[in-house]
């Protein structure tokens, strides 16, 4: 036997089968086929195209030098910092204390799943690695059902429905908005409502709001403004900082879930240490803001905006189901009104959907059954990245505000999304 190839048996089961994440696979995958010089348009991982902002990374150059390991939790000053942006831009009351810093919040998740006993409840659709996190911890996954009619949000009564046959479990609840796959988010109304079904079964609320900031409008509103006592809310730089390689992520926790925190500091500790010293430094920036770094926000969301809606308008045309997206920079097209015509292929699964339109458009996504919809169903997630960022805020920086970004534009900066859309729907004919 070659010992180098570990027989199946040997591997704990709950990571048995489980493959490398779909988002991470479809990237390097893309990369491959780039390499060999085939044409592909990169829809598939969900990276921001935007850079660091500049003084973000004046600040990582400076303290390069940094060198010792950091506290556990994160970086006090970094701390504080996270729990001021969270006082500026929701009026929520936190502190340093109330913040761990994490090398992504991916990670975080990870951990908070690992230390708190309970059920995960996720939306379908959801973001690719919640319920395989949970697959690898070994906790039950709760799938809660959405409609495409109500933009794939998740209903009080559809958690009502799940708690309510075991009421006193414990729960966790990933609400994540501005979406990913969807691009759609929550109105006040509807985040005051879930918060009051959470409240009733003390459900742990993990609100990913990672693109918030991304909200088109500029008007991200997290949970934790109605159920302080059982929201963390997870973010980082990853999206509206343009930073996904760095790994830094953040939960801000509340003061009646401390226990939670410092366990997972316990987790931290005996793990990864403590997240990277000079990457936290440089964020202490991101997180302070200021006029460059509102600038920067302001120009991306205008940009994600004119060009998600514009994505979105062009498949609209062709008969597939989807809306106008709200945040963030994914779509979750549904192809199910072209059902017919995609069996005269040979389609019938979302896999075979996405894995046609690669071979003979060069476009990659990724399929809805990724994201916890059924095999069967033809949704697919794109994530519209595929573009210069810098190029495309320089540029926008010269358009007048009150003016939108037009087909020309688009067509000239965010050229290979535009290009990548119009061969999808040539490819639908
Ligand atoms: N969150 C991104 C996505 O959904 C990529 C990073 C990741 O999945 O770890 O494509």
């Amino acid at each position: 036997m070659n010992t180098n190839q570990q027989p199946d048996i040997h591997l704990n089961l709950n990571v048995r089968g489980l493959p490398v994440s779909a988002t991470l696979a479809i990237n390097e995958r893309s990369n491959e086929l780039l390499k060999e010089g085939r044409q592909v348009y990169k829809l598939g991982l969900g990276q921001s195209p935007f850079p660091v902002p500049q003084p973000v990374v004046d600040m990582l150059k400076v303290n390069a030098h940094q060198k010792d390991y950091l506290p556990v939790k994160g970086l006090m000053e970094l701390r504080n910092t996270v729990a001021d942006y969270y006082r500026r831009t929701q009026g929520l009351d936190y502190s340093g204390e109330d913040i761990i810093i994490g090398p992504g919040s991916k990670e975080l998740m990870f951990i908070v799943q690992l230390v708190y006993y309970g059920d995960l409840m996720i939306p379908t659709p959801s973001w690719v690695s919640y319920a395989p996190q949970a697959q690898i911890i070994g906790r039950q996954v709760k799938w809660i059902d959405t409609t495409e009619s109500n933009k794939w949000l998740i209903t009080p009564e559809e958690i009502d429905k799940e708690c309510s046959k075991d009421p006193s479990r414990p729960r966790i609840l990933i609400l994540n908005y501005p979406n990913n796959p969807t691009g759609y988010t929550y109105g006040p109304e509807q985040l005051e409502a879930l918060a009051e079904v959470a409240r009733k079964y003390k459900i742990v609320v993990l609100s990913d709001e990672i693109y918030g900031e991304l909200h088109h409008e500029g008007k991200h509103i997290s949970i934790a403004r109605y159920y302080p006592e059982g929201t963390i809310i997870s973010s980082g730089l990853s999206k509206w900082c343009g930073a996904g390689g760095w790994r830094l992520g953040t939960f801000a926790i509340p003061r009646t879930l401390r226990w939670l925190l410092d366990k997972m500091s316990v987790v931290a500790s005996e793990t990864y240490t403590a997240t990277s010293a000079p990457i936290q430094y440089a964020a202490v920036s991101a997180f302070k803001g200021g006029l460059a770094i509102e600038n920067y926000l302001w120009q991306s969301r205008r940009i994600v905006k004119a060009l998600g809606t514009w994505c979105a308008d062009m498949l609209i045309e062709k008969g597939v189901g989807v809306e106008r997206p709200m945040g963030g920079f994914y779509l979750f097209p549904d192809f199910e009104p072209l059902r017919e015509k995609l069996e005269k292929k040979g389609i019938y699964t979302s896999s075979e959907l996405c894995e046609t339109i690669l071979n003979e458009a060069g476009v990659a996504m990724l399929p809805g059954s990724e994201f916890g919809r059924p095999e069967k169903e033809l949704t697919v997630r794109l994530a519209y990245v595929d573009f210069d960022g810098a190029r495309a805020i320089t540029a926008a920086e010269q358009i007048p505000s009150e003016e939108e970004l037009n087909g020309e534009y688009l067509r000239t900066y965010c050229g290979n999304v535009v290009k990548a859309i119009e061969k999808v729907c040539d490819w639908i004919g």
